[in-house]
């Protein structure tokens, strides 16, 4: 079973989000469990957190099928101590937040060095945070986004997310999420049908299938290669529709969450219609 959805807006409450999901006649959501602009949001109330899950069985969404993504304030390699703490303690709350709504994964960047440190000393530090984050929490996965490698941010190498893995203690609850703007942009060729084949074979070897936890469906307003992140909606960027129609007939991208995160919402349940055309 393929899970469809985009990262919809949880505006006045995270109770809100199942029912945006379900207005683009989704299977599956995104959401930012508080303002993904702060660093700490006001603890959810039980009416919240009840209603969230009224609603998500309301409208049949499993809660595995559900990636909750953090801020992008944190930096889990933060070379300043005191900034890194910080980051440890809002991407705890993060943690804390998906534990009360009962969520089982949390989406989040690996983090940028600021040119401070080496690449190797930040992806220790990542894995740092991680285990220290898992430790202090229950039952939510910590799922590493790749990227686009922008400026001086990490994980734009399928290495770099096998390396802060290989660094986890507890490896039952660590994923990888897989954006295909980032990995294209990054340099990973998914246009052509070799390259598509090819990157897969390497994620496999590197990372592994059995990691992948979830999957962002992003076309690319930027060329290969550029190593910028800027998000097309499908069928009008640089992959255009081809790399989309070969993931949704691959069984390996079944049962976890697919998530659009395309720049025009009004189009979401256009799009999510037409994947499951692909199928
Ligand atoms: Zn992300
Ligand atoms: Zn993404």
């Amino acid at each position: 079973m393929y899970y469809l959805g985009a990262h919809v807006s949880a505006s006045g409450g995270v109770e809100q989000a199942p029912l945006n999901a379900n207005a683009i006649e989704a299977n599956a959501f995104a959401l930012f469990t508080k303002n993904q602009r702060q660093w700490f949001g006001a603890p959810l109330s039980k009416k919240s957190i009840d209603e969230f899950q009224q609603n998500c069985t309301k409208y049949g969404f499993l809660l595995e099928q559900i990636l909750p993504h953090d801020s992008y304030l944190i930096n889990l390699c933060n070379p300043d101590p005191v900034a890194l703490q910080k980051s440890r303690s809002a991407f705890l709350d993060e943690f804390k937040r998906c534990e009360q709504l009962g969520l089982k994964k949390l989406n989040f960047h690996p983090g940028s060095h600021l040119n401070e440190l080496s690449e190797e000393e930040a992806l220790l530090l990542v894995a740092e945070s991680i285990n220290q984050t898992l430790e202090a929490t229950h039952g939510v996965m910590a799922v590493i986004e790749n990227t686009s490698g922008q400026g001086t941010n990490l994980g734009y190498k399928f290495e770099h997310l096998a390396f802060i893995i290989s660094h986890v203690n507890d490896k039952s609850r660590v994923g990888v999420c897989i954006d295909t703007c980032h990995a294209f942009t990054a340099g990973y060729d998914l246009l052509s049908e070799k390259g598509w084949h090819s990157t897969w074979e390497q994620f496999d070897k590197i990372v592994g299938f059995n990691r992948l936890a979830a999957m962002h469906i992003n076309d690319s307003l930027k060329p290969f290669g550029s190593r910028v992140d800027r998000h097309a909606p499908l069928g009008q960027g640089h992959l255009g529709y081809e790399p989309f129609k070969r993931l949704m007939k691959d069984n390996r991208f079944e049962n976890i969450p697919l998530i659009l995160e395309t720049p025009d919402e009004n189009l979401w349940k256009e799009e999510i219609a037409l994947l499951r055309t692909f199928v």
